[in-house]
């Protein structure tokens, strides 16, 4: 369930080695190199551990395998197939993920705001093509999407408030086929993150707006303007309930024996779909924490200065099993916390 299309180089005795179809017919290496295999083992050892210890809490359990992280449409999947109208709106909604480069099994969590919104948009560029040599008879896309890239950046730096964060990533700038040959076409492909729904929509709206002004800028006529696809590949940002975490911090505070489990730190604008289990019509309260993954040993290293850890979507991502454990654990103590005080 949800591998990446890499061939694993971990090493590891248990490494993959499978190959599957993707969408587009092509048959590819895959390898879980985000942990969503450590993510659903940690899932069956919740569901054994309550089943282990029924006598210890009362309610509903839903489990929720969703099947599509990677590509964040796995939760809205399962809301638009009526998972919520089949099975009942939960009073909670607890989620884990492992974290390479953290140790293994510590969890942590915050308040608030645990990961950003995340919107992939396409960008179709088109031109009039013609020879290299005439440019003036042509309008080239690749020299129309190069000063688009540049204004992009221009919505960050100069129309969002600088104290809502934003990023625009163009990932993939793909166009041409020749030294001599102006094309017809480019085709951009851009990650958008934020911090609020606010300015999720600002952005959003600037880079159809850029996108169209620069296409008018060079001469490009209404019905040859940039065709800016969005909605395919998003959600919103993930926000955990202050107080559902406050009830399950002293839960796991007694249980792992951490001073605080609470962090204040984001590496980043990462994003991550279970926002919809909670961020959406229903708004139900959400706890999503982090469970560290890189064996003892490794930290060692790495705090030496001598590596650093496999990063996620990499070849040689690793976990160290152990951290199921701690993942279990925690699940299990929030889930039964929750339901026998709601
Ligand atoms: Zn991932």
């Amino acid at each position: 369930m949800d591998g990446l299309p890499i061939l694993e180089e971990s090493g590891l005795s248990y490494a993959s080695r499978n190959r599957q179809i993707n969408f587009e017919g092509e048959e590819v290496p895959v390898m879980h190199a985000c942990g969503h295999d450590m993510h659903m083992t940690t899932l069956v050892g919740t569901a054994k551990m309550l089943m282990d210890n029924r006598d210890s809490w009362s309610g509903s359990v839903m489990l929720v395998g969703q099947p599509a992280e990677e590509i964040i449409n796995g939760a809205k999947a399962m809301l638009e197939d009526g998972l919520y109208q089949r099975f009942g709106v939960p009073d909670y909604a607890i989620g884990l993920h492992v974290s390479s480069g953290a140790p293994s099994g510590l969890v942590t969590v915050r308040e608030g705001i645990v990961q950003s919104s995340s919107d992939s948009v396409d960008i179709k560029v088109r031109g009039i093509g013609g020879h290299g040599a005439y440019p003036h008879q042509t309008i080239d896309p690749i020299y129309v999407s190069s000063q688009l890239v540049i204004a992009l950046q221009g919505i960050i730096s100069r129309q969002i408030n600088p104290l809502s964060p934003a990023v625009i990533t163009v990932g993939s700038f793909q166009g041409g086929s020749k030294h001599n040959i102006i094309s017809n076409e480019v085709d951009l492909q851009l990650t958008v993150r934020t911090d609020s729904e606010k300015t999720r929509d600002e952005v959003l709206g600037r880079i159809r707006e850029t996108a169209a002004n620069i296409g008018r800028l060079n001469g490009l006529p209404d019905d040859l303007l940039p065709v800016v696809r969005m909605g395919f590949e998003s959600t919103p940002t993930n926000i955990n309930n202050s107080d559902a975490v406050r009830k399950v911090l002293p839960v796991w505070e007694e249980q792992f024996g951490y001073d605080s489990l609470l962090t204040s730190q984001r590496p980043g604008m990462g994003a991550e779909d279970f926002a919809y289990f909670t961020q959406t019509e229903h708004k139900v309260p959400g706890v999503f924490f982090s469970v560290g993954g890189t064996p003892p040993q490794l930290m060692r290293e790495i705090a030496a200065g001598r590596t650093n850890a496999p990063p996620h979507h990499s070849a040689s991502f690793r976990i160290d099993p152990n951290s199921v454990k701690a993942g279990v654990e925690a699940m299990y103590t929030a889930a039964v916390e929750l339901l026998n005080n709601p």
